[in-house]
This record gives C-alpha cells, sequence and structure tokens, in this order.
C-alpha cells in the first residue's frame, strides 16, 4: 500500500482530495502510514515479549489498522469500507465464536457512527451505500460463523478418532500381555520364552553377551495334586512362579515352561553370579510354607547350564535337560550345573 502511494505522489497527482478527515496535502497520508506502522510494531513487539492478552493486541492493532486503512484508501478507492471487515477476520484466525460475536456487532456500529457522524454530513454519502456496506459485514460474519463451525467439528472429528485410537493401542497393548503371559502364573509362556532365547542366543554369537539357563521342575507334583485336588496344586504353582519372578533381576526372564516347569534366562551375570541365584530361588522355593497342601515343604530339582558360544539352542536345552535328571536322579531339591562338555559328570550342588 505504501509503494502504490508513493508511485501515486511521483506521478504528480494532486494529493489534495475531498476526505471525511481535514482536508490535506499530503501529511495526512504520511500520519495514517506512520501510525499504522507504530500499531503494527507494537502489536508485534507485545506479542514477542508480553505473556498475556495476545488476543486482545492483535484485534487492537487490526481495528486500528483496518480504520486507518480506510481513510487512506477511502478518497481513491470505491468500497475501500471492505477494510472494516478485517478485523472480523481475527476471530477466523482463532476459531473463536464468540469474538466473532463480538467483533460483528462492534464493527456494525461502529461504522454506523463514522457514517452518520462524518460521513454522511461531510461527504454526503447515500444511505443505501451505508445499508450495502452494513449488509456485507453482516453477510461477512455470518460466513466466518459457518468456517469456524465447520473448524469445530473437523475438530471433534479428530479428537474423536485420536480417542478411539488411543483406546485400539491400549487394546493391542492388552492382547499383546494376554499372547505372552501365562495364565495362571502370569509368568511369560512357552512361545514366548523360546522367541526370547532365539534373539539372546542371536546376541551371544554376534556380541558375546553371557547367558545361562536353568530349568525348574517341582518334585512329586503328581502327589500334590492326588493328595490335596487340582486346586491345591495350581495354588503352589502360583506361589511358586511369584517366587520364582520376586528373585529373578531386572536383565533375567522367567517362564512357565511346562506344566509345573519353569525356565528362567539369566543375562549380563558371571556364572557364579547366576548359580547364586539359582540357589537362593532353590532354598526360597524349599522354605516357603503352603498351610492348605498338608504344611510340607514343596521343592524343585534345578539343572543349569551356563550357555558355551557355538552350543546353539538345542545343545544348550540337551545340557541343561541332562543336569535337571541327574538332580531328579540324585533325590531331587538340587541344583545340578550341566557339564561344560558332553560327556564330563554334571556338577552337582546337593540341599
Ligand atoms: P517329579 O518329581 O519326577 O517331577 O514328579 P512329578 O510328580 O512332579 O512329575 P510328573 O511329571 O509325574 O507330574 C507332573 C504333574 O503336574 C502332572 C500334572 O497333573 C501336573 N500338572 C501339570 N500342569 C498342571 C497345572 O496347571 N495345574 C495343576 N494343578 N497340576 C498340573
Ligand atoms: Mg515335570
Ligand atoms: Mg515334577
Amino acid at each position: 500500500m505504501l509503494a502504490a502511494q508513493f508511485i501515486f505522489m511521483l506521478s504528480s497527482h494532486s494529493t489534495e482530495t475531498k476526505t471525511i478527515l481535514i482536508p490535506s496535502k499530503g501529511h495526512l497520508f504520511i500520519a495514517c502510514n506512520l501510525m499504522i506502522i507504530i500499531a503494527m510494531a507494537s502489536a508485534e513487539i507485545w506479542l514477542r515479549m508480553m505473556q498475556h492478552y495476545h488476543k486482545q493486541a492483535v484485534v487492537i492493532c487490526g481495528f486500528i489498522v483496518s480504520y486507518l486503512m480506510y481513510f487512506v484508501l477511502e478518497p481513491f478507492v470505491d468500497g475501500a469500507q471492505m477494510t472494516l471487515m478485517m478485523p472480523i477476520m481475527i476471530a477466523l484466525i482463532y476459531f473463536d465464536q464468540r469474538l466473532l460475536y463480538y467483533l460483528g456487532v462492534f464493527s456494525t456500529l461502529f461504522y454506523s457512527g463514522i457514517y452518520f457522524g462524518l460521513e454522511r454530513p461531510l461527504l454526503d454519502k447515500p444511505l443505501l451505500e451505508f445499508l450495502m456496506v452494513e449488509c456485507v459485514f453482516i453477510v461477512f460474519a455470518v460466513m466466518a460463523q459457518a468456517v469456524i463451525v465447520r473448524a469445530r467439528e473437523t475438530r471433534e472429528y479428530l479428537e474423536q478418532l485420536t480417542k478411539s485410537e488411543q483406546g485400539l493401542m491400549v487394546e493391542r497393548a492388552i492382547s499383546d500381555k494376554l499372547l505372552k503371559i501365562d495364565a495362571l502364573t502370569g509368568l511369560y509362556n512357552h512361545k514366548t520364552f523360546h522367541e526370547y532365547l532365539d534373539s539372546l542366543l542371536e546376541q551371544c554369537e554376534s556380541n558375546g553377551l553371557r547367558l545361562q539357563l536353568a530349568l525348574f521342575d517341582i518334585d512329586n507334583f503328581k502327589r500334590v495334586n492326588d493328595t490335596y485336588g487340582h486346586w491345591v496344586g495350581d495354588l503352589v504353582l502360583k506361589e511358586v512362579a511369584a517366587k520364582v519372578n520376586g528373585l529373578i533381576g531386572l536383565n533375567d526372564f522367567a517362564a512357565r515352561y511346562g506344566g509345573e516347569e519353569f525356565a528362567v534366562i539369566f543375562t549380563d551375570k558371571s556364572f557364579p553370579e547366576a548359580y547364586a541365584a539359582v540357589e537362593e530361588m532353590r532354598v526360597g522355593i524349599a522354605a516357603m510354607e503352603h498351610p492348605y497342601a498338608g504344611g510340607k515343604p514343596i521343592t524343585v530339582s534345578i539343572g543349569f547350564c551356563d550357555y558355551q558360544l557355538g552350543d546353539g539352542k538345542e545343545m544348550l536345552f540337551r545340557k541343561t535337560d541332562e543336569a535337571l535328571y541327574s538332580a531328579k536322579r540324585g533325590g531331587k531339591n538340587a541344583v545340578v550345573t550341566a557339564a561344560v562338555t558332553q560327556g564330563d559328570d554334571p556338577v552337582v550342588s546337593y540341599a
């Protein structure tokens, strides 16, 4: 707008025109332009420096700029009143319906004041022009209202979509968990155990990660079931599982491997550390009290194996199973460490 005015002045047209303000020889335009720049700069500074009243600053600046622009344009441009709709657009920027209402009413009333106070007495503008401008104000406000309503509907739709997506994520997490966890004991199930072990063994082979496997089998469990009933057997399984789970470290992994068998994978532990943990579990389980199962201790036999690089999963299991079998054969309630090379005797630790 400044550039247009500058060109206009250079082209030697007279700037003396009949305006709603006092007759001017250019200085009036300079004052108006200067005030526009000051208003915009002040609003910009306010938005950058202050924390509050941003909307109000923009609205006030919008009003000042639009009316000053109107005064500058009015002598030269037909329908310059359109610039007076600028403040109404501020409500659109914020999608604020209440602001739209206030700005719409204020703009309509303010323009009435300008028309009847200045334009009609000084410029003799026809009433029809005033009515038309007011109508355009109203139509514009109604259109802006439609845009705001549409924006609100879109936002609500998006919110709903986000909510149902969150719900789906929660459901997926729950069903994921259900797929991985054994319902009775809360430990990981057989399938998850094997998946996890596969990936750990890969890491062992590629990064030299340390790993130990322990297979637990509850001793004489059939007798517990036969003597006290299946539900007592279930209770014992739960308690033994909770004990194992309570004693494993953050980097260890416990699973229900079979009916009354559990498996624990130790990572990031040295062989003696893992062995000590297994032994602690065996002693801890044997010390538990089960009043509903005749008060007799429930014990476990444990096969324990330190993974040797290159062995692979099958060999790891064969060695651990052999160790478990030795523990059973040797009288149960014991931890037996698998021999490092097959054929050697397993190392036994009895209670
Ligand atoms: P051993 O000391 O040689 O391990 O003897 P055991 O009696 O523990 O071994 P066996 O394999 O003969 O019996 C295991 C029993 O575990 C048989 C089965 O009824 C029981 N069992 C398996 N799963 C469950 C279960 O989920 N709940 C209950 N209550 N019992 C189970
Ligand atoms: Mg068994
Ligand atoms: Mg058993």
